[in-house]
């Protein structure tokens, strides 16, 4: 059995965990947030919730399919949302193509996507291996052995940040960082300047700083707007007939009711994500602005021009992987530190499944 520390509980640290717990490994997840879920997380309000990271997600892959069958609960959890009514509106509004043709099941977790994985953790938290609250700042090797040159008699010591404090957790045999590219860049970056970093434990962490350079990300922003003015007797919405769109507006890119996913409440409210480009150009601008363009490209693309009795704008600095890693995971033997998420084969949920999977099946065949 191997102590093993995993920083982050999106979906590839808290599918990881769970394949390594499953294997007679003994985790502990370290996530900066008060909860699990990362981008697939969930936003509450005074109207509803609100699913302003991951929308849908598919079940394509039979590894995850059996994931969501078997894991007790889960298909409880997992609902279709019918997305056949999907337009595609140019920049004005106007429908230049009716519903998308009917594919795939998409499907949301209820009573929110943040539900999928406060469920799948939730052993783990029950045994105590879950740190919440706790952003990892770096980690460094400690010498175990008698061999100062001998790697492998070295253990990890995680350096978490809990309120106002950075306290180490020590004593892992191997360190999965399960953080989007960019941050598990800069821990790494970080980790290799602390002064205890064993020499031969350092040029593997290089080697992997190195790789994860050719990953880049693009960012989102998220308006959430809430209008409880229209649940009054004889008004059911507010707005287009459809639930969901994609747009070529300048501004927006995807639009979706959600009070029309199972399991919400019906107060009328909508999600709103901004376009790649736009929220590049627009990724330090101050979020009143934002939160100001994307409600008037909204009025625009919908038609409702009552002022929402809740809105909100969040900034996702790294939403979506453009260019993949290529390979489902990182993992170097010497250092017996390995990354995984998304960004190494795609940008969907089931890519951070699959990373998460196949890292900690690597690691229990070890
Ligand atoms: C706006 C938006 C819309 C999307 N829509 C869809 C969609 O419709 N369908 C789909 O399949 N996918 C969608 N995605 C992508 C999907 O959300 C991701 O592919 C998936 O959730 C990534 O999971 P992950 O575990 O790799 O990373 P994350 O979910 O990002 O998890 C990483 C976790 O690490 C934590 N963390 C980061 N740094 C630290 C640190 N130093 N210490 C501790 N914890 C740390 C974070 O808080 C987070 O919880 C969307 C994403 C966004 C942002």
């Amino acid at each position: 059995m191997k102590n093993i520390a995993i920083i982050g509980a999106g979906m590839a640290g808290v599918t990881a965990a769970r394949t390594l717990e499953k294997a007679g490994h003994a985790v502990q997840i370290f996530e900066k947030s008060r909860g699990a879920g990362g981008r697939m997380s969930t936003r509450e309000s005074s109207c509803g919730s609100f699913d302003h990271g991951t929308q849908y997600f598919t079940i394509r892959d039979p590894r995850f399919e059996k994931a969501i069958n078997e894991v007790p609960g889960t298909t409880e959890i997992c609902r279709p949302w019918s997305t056949n009514a999907v337009r595609v509106l140019d920049e004005l509004g106007r429908v230049i193509e009716a519903a998308m043709p009917p594919r795939e099941k998409h499907f949301v977790a209820v009573p929110g996507m943040s539900s999928l994985l406060t469920h799948w953790i939730k052993p783990l938290v029950d045994l105590g291996r879950v740190h919440y609250n706790s952003q990892v700042m770096c980690i460094e090797s400690v010498q175990t052995g008698h061999n100062p040159n001998n790697a492998q008699s070295m253990t990890w010591t995680v350096h978490a940040q809990q309120g106002e404090r950075v306290l180490p957790f020590s004593n892992f045999d191997a360190v999965l960082f399960a953080v989007p590219n960019p941050q598990c860049r800069a821990l790494i970056e970080h980790s290799t300047l602390q002064k205890l970093i064993h020499t031969e434990l350092l040029s593997s962490l290089h080697a992997i700083k190195h790789q994860i350079d050719v990953v880049t990300t693009d960012p989102c922003w998220t308006l959430m707007v809430g209008y409880p003015q229209a649940s009054q007797p004889g008004i059911s919405h507010l707005g287009p007939q459809w639930n969901a769109a994609k747009s070529t507006h300048h501004r927006i890119s995807w639009l979706a009711r959600e009070s029309s996913k199972p399991g919400k409440s019906h107060i009328e409210r909508w999600t709103v994500q901004a376009g790649t480009k736009w929220s590049r150009e627009h990724l330090e601008d101050d979020p009143a602005r934002v939160k100001a363009k994307l409600m008037r490209a909204f009025s625009e693309l919908t038609g409702i021009r009552v002022e929402p009795t809740h809105s909100a704008v969040h900034r996702w600095r790294y939403a979506k992987t453009q260019t993949p890693l290529g390979q489902p995971y990182l993992w170097t033997q010497e250092a017996r530190v390995g990354t995984c998420g998304d960004w190494h084969i795609g940008h969907r949920v089931e890519d951070a499944f699959i990373s998460g999977l196949s890292l900690a099946l690597r690691i229990a065949e070890a």
